[in-house]
C-alpha cells in the first residue's frame, strides 16, 4: 500500500493524538482532526508524525513560533493521519488493523511481523516502511509489560499498587502557576527516538552528538564493529523496555501473558524462575533470561561504578572489557566481568523472617540460581545459615557506606527514653502499630508542634554528636553547604503504596518515612566528607531505620516538624508541615535561607528527596530542576546531568516549574525522585535497609563527582 492510500483511508476517520498513541473514532465531520499535545512532544515531532511540515502545522493553528503546551489541542489539516500506532496493553493486531481500516496482512507486512504477536509499547507502522519518517517524534518511554498506558476505550488502569495521595494528583510538590499563563510543558530531555534512519553523509559520532548519547552505547546497541554507517540504515538509539532482564508481576498478569509479551515460551519462563505451575504473585520478580556466570545483566538503577565495586573491578577496567567510553549503561545491558572476578560471591546470613525469594531478589539472583549455588533442596532456610550470594550492589568493602559504622548511630540513650520496637528504634513515643496496616492508616502525635520540635532537637543533638565521632571519609566537600529536604512529613505522608512480601503478604510503605531515612543517610555521608549540612524537617521519634525483618515497614506518623524554632513558635496545627497547594512548603525555602546565610551561592546545594508515584513517567531515578516561563536553571541542570551516571541505568532528568525550587537561594537546587512508587519493584526496595543505603550512596557519589568537576574547572 502506498501513502496515497493511507491518506484516502484516513479521510474517513477522526484522529486524535492521545498520550502515546493515536486513536480513531468514526466521525461525521472528517475535517475534525485534532492532536492533543502530551509531555515531551515538540511541534516538529508532531508535524513529522503526521507527515506535515512544521509550517503547515503552525499555519493550521495560527502559531508564530514552535512553542506548544501540554494539553494544547492542535488542529491538523484535513487528511492528516499518524504514521504509527503505539500498542496498548490488551490490544490485538486484528483490532488495530480494524481501527485504521487496514488488513491484518498489511499491518504484518508494514511491520515485518511473522505472526500476530505484538507487544504492549511496540510501535506499529501504519503505512509501508518506505514512506515512513527519518526521525520519529520523541515520546516518553512506555514500559508496557509493566505500565499500561491510558487507552480511550478501557478505563485507566490504576498504578501498580494501591495508592493514596494527600495532595495533588500529578505531583505532591507544588508546580507553580506563573502569572495567569499556564506553566510551560515539563521537558523530558533524555529520551531520543527509539530508532533513527541514517541520512547520507552522517557519521555515528554526529548522530551520537545530536541525541546526546555516548557513541559507545550506539555501537553496543547496534552491534557495530566499525563506525561506518550507510544511508537508510536503521540505528537503535536507546534500548527497548523489552530488552530488560527482569519483569515484576503486575495485578492481572498471567504467566502466559508475560511469556508472550517477551516472546518466551511458558516452559522457558518456568524453568528460568523455578516455577512448577502457573501461579505467580503480584510483585514477584521474574528473570527473563539466563546468562553466563561472568555476565551481569544491568537492572534499573544499577550504576556502572557500583557493579565494578561489587565485583572488585576498577570502573575503567569494566568499561574497557565492555568497550564503553562513558559510565552510561542501560537496563537489560549485559556487562562482561573479568574472568577472575566472575566467581565473586558474598555471604549472606539468614535472618528470622527471611525467605529465599526475597534473598534472591536482594542479590539480583533467581531462586534457582540461589539454590544451585548453595545446593539447597527445599524452600526452608534457617536463621543464622550463611548463604553464598552475588555481591549486593552498594554493600561491599569498597563502598563508603561500609566504612561508616551505622550501628554506632543507633543511639541508646536512656535520657531520650528509647523504646525498643520491631520497627524502631523509637524515642519517647511508641508507635501503635508495628507497620502500616492499610493505606489510610496514620498515627497522630499526642503532643503539640513546639513540643515535638524540642523533642526532635534533643534527639538530633545526640545523633549529630554520634555522627561527629565517626572518622572522616575525605575533605572533598569542605566549604560546601547542603540543605537536605525530606520532601514530605508532618501531615503529609507523600505516597502510600501496597507491596507484597516474599510470602505473598500485603504490606504498605510510606514515602515520607523512606525519604526521611534517605536524608539521614545522605546527611551522615556528607558530614563525613567535610560538608556542612542541615535538614529542613526533623522527626521527634526516630532516626535511621534498621528495618529487620524487612516486612516490618514504615508507619505513617504525623509528627515530623520543621527544623526551626521560629516556625513552631505559634504552636498551632498550622505549624505542622503540610504539602500541596495551600500547604507550607515555602517554609523549607525559608529554612534554607536561614542556614545558608552568607555562604557563597556556588557552594549552596538544596536537595529535596522523594519517591513519588508517577505511572506516566519512565521509572525513577529522576532528577528535577527548575524550568519556568523565564527559562531553565542551567546550574542545577548541569548538576542533574552529572548525577545521572551515578544514579544508574534508566536515570533521567527533567525541567519543571516547581515552587520549592523557584525562589530557592541555593546555587544548585534539585528534587530527586530516587524511586517511583508506581512500580511494584520500587515499593519493595524501600523496605530494605541495604537498598536504602545504596540509594543514599548513589547520591553521594554523584555529588562528589560534581564537586570534583567544579574544583577542576575553577583551577
Ligand atoms: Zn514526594
Amino acid at each position: 500500500m502506498h501513502w496515497s492510500q493511507c491518506v484516502l483511508l484516513s479521510a474517513l476517520l477522526l484522529w486524535a493524538g492521545l498520550p502515546s498513541q493515536a486513536y480513531a473514532k468514526k466521525s461525521k465531520k472528517p475535517q475534525d482532526q485534532v492532536h492533543v499535545v502530551r509531555r515531551g512532544e515538540t511541534l516538529h515531532g508532531i508535524a513529522e508524525r503526521y507527515q506535515l511540515s512544521a509550517a503547515q502545522l503552525r499555519k493550521a493553528n495560527h502559531l508564530r513560533g514552535d512553542r506548544i503546551q501540554v494539553g494544547q489541542r492542535l488542529k491538523l489539516p484535513p487528511h492528516s493521519r499518524p504514521v504509527w500506532h503505539r500498542v496498548d496493553k490488551g490490544e490485538t493486531l486484528v483490532r488495530i488493523a480494524r481501527t485504521y481500516g487496514l488488513s491484518v496482512d498489511q499491518l504484518r507486512q508494514f511491520n515485518q511481523l511473522s505472526d500476530d504477536r505484538i507487544l504492549a509499547g511496540q510501535r506499529l507502522r501504519l503505512c509501508a516502511p518506505e514512506t515512513t519518517l527519518t526521525v520519529q517524534a520523541p515520546v516518553p518511554v512506555q514500559h508496557p509489560p509493566k505500565e499500561p498506558s491510558p487507552s480511550p476505550d478501557t478505563a485507566r488502569a490504576p498504578p501498580a499498587a494501591d495508592s493514596t495521595r494527600n495532595d495533588l494528583p500529578e505531583t505532591d510538590y507544588t508546580t507553580v502557576q506563573e502569572g495567569t499563563e499556564t506553566a510551560p510543558a515539563a521537558e523530558e530531555e533524555d529520551l531520543p527516538p527509539l530508532d533513527y534512519l541514517v541520512k547520507k553523509g552522517e557519521s555515528l559520532v554526529q548522530i551520537a552528538q545530536r541525541f546526546d548519547l555516548p557513541p559507545g552505547l550506539l555501537r553496543q546497541l547496534n552491534n557495530l564493529k566499525k563506525d561506518r554507517l550507510r544511508p537508510g540504515q536503521k540505528l537503535r538509539l536507546r534500548p527497548s523496555p523489552l530488552d530488560e532482564g527482569t519483569h515484576v508481576v503486575r495485578p492481572g498478569e498471567t504467566l502466559t501473558g508475560i511469556a508472550r509479551s517477551y516472546r518466551l515460551s511458558v516452559d522457558k519462563l518456568r524453568e528460568l524462575n523455578d516455577l512448577e505451575g502457573s501461579k505467580i504473585l503480584v510483585g514477584q520478580k521474574l528473570r527473563l533470561r539466563a546468562t553466563a556466570r561472568d555476565v551481569h545483566i544491568v537492572e534499573r538503577g544499577d550504576a556502572l561504578w557500583e557493579i565494578a565495586s561489587a565485583y572488585g573491578i576498577a570502573a575503567e577496567e569494566l568499561k574497557r572489557l565492555n568497550d564503553l567510553d562513558s559510565e552510561e549503561i542501560y537496563p537489560g545491558q549485559e556487562l562482561k566481568l573479568s574472568p577472575s572476578k566472575a566467581g565473586t560471591f558474598a555471604l549472606y546470613k539468614v535472618e528470622p523472617g527471611d525467605n529465599l525469594s526475597e534473598i534472591a531478589r536482594l542479590h539480583q539472583m533467581s531462586v534457582p540460581e540461589l539454590r544451585r549455588l548453595n545446593k539447597l533442596k527445599g524452600a526452608v532456610i534457617h536463621p543464622g545459615t550463611q548463604l553464598k550470594v552475588k555481591p549486593i550492589l552498594g554493600d561491599t568493602e569498597a563502598m563508603q557506606t561500609a566504612e561508616v559504622n551505622w550501628d554506632s548511630l543507633r543511639l541508646s540513650l536512656k535520657d531520650l527514653g528509647e523504646i525498643e520496637s520491631e520497627n524502631g528504634p523509637y524515642y519517647q513515643d511508641r508507635p501503635r502499630a508495628p507497620r502500616q496496616l492499610h493505606p489510610g492508616y496514620f498515627e497522630n502525635p499526642s503532643y503539640a508542634p513546639l513540643q515535638a520540635y524540642e523533642q526532635a532537637q534533643r534527639l538530633w543533638q545526640a545523633f549529630d554528636g554520634a555522627v561527629e565521632q565517626l572518622p572522616p571519609l575525605s575533605s572533598a566537600l569542605r566549604g560546601w553547604h547542603f540543605v537536605l529536604d525530606p520532601g514530605h512529613g508532618g501531615l503529609d505522608p507523600g505516597a502510600v503504596v501496597q507491596v507484597v512480601d516474599g510470602n505473598g503478604n500485603k504490606v504498605y510503605v510510606v514515602e515520607d518515612e523512606y525519604v526521611y531515612d534517605i536524608t539521614l543517610r545522605v546527611y551522615v555521608l556528607l558530614r563525613r566528607h567535610g560538608a556542612q549540612a542541615q535538614l529542613t524537617l526533623l522527626s521527634p521519634n526516630h532516626l535511621l531505620r534498621h528495618s529487620n525483618p524487612a516486612a516490618q515497614t514504615f508507619v505513617n506518623e504525623k509528627n515530623e516538624i520543621y527544623n526551626s524554632r521560629q516556625f513552631n513558635e505559634s504552636n498551632t496545627p498550622q505549624s505542622w508541615p503540610r504539602g500541596g497547594r495551600g500547604g507550607n512548603l515555602n517554609t523549607r525555602v525559608h529554612i534554607a535561607e536561614q542556614f545558608f546565610g552568607r555562604t557563597p551561592e556556588n557552594r549552596r546545594v538544596f536537595l529535596s528527596f522523594h519517591a513519588d508515584i508517577d505511572p506516566q513517567s519512565p521509572e525513577a531515578p529522576l532528577v528535577l530542576y527548575y524550568q519556568g516561563k523565564k527559562g531553565r536553571d542551567p546550574v542545577s541542570r548541569n548538576f542533574a546531568r552529572t548525577l545521572l551516571p551515578a544514579l544508574g541505568a534508566g536515570a533521567h532528568l527533567r525541567g519543571q516549574p516547581l515552587g520549592v525550587l523557584r525562589n530557592n537561594p541555593a546555587g544548585v537546587k534539585v528534587l530527586l525522585e530516587l524511586r517511583n512508587l508506581a512500580y511494584t519493584d520500587h515499593g519493595w526496595a524501600l523496605r530494605f535497609e541495604q537498598l536504602r543505603q545504596r540509594d543514599a550512596e548513589k547520591v553521594i557519589k554523584g555529588i562528589l563527582e560534581y564537586t570534583h568537576l567544579q574544583a577542576l574547572s575553577s583551577k
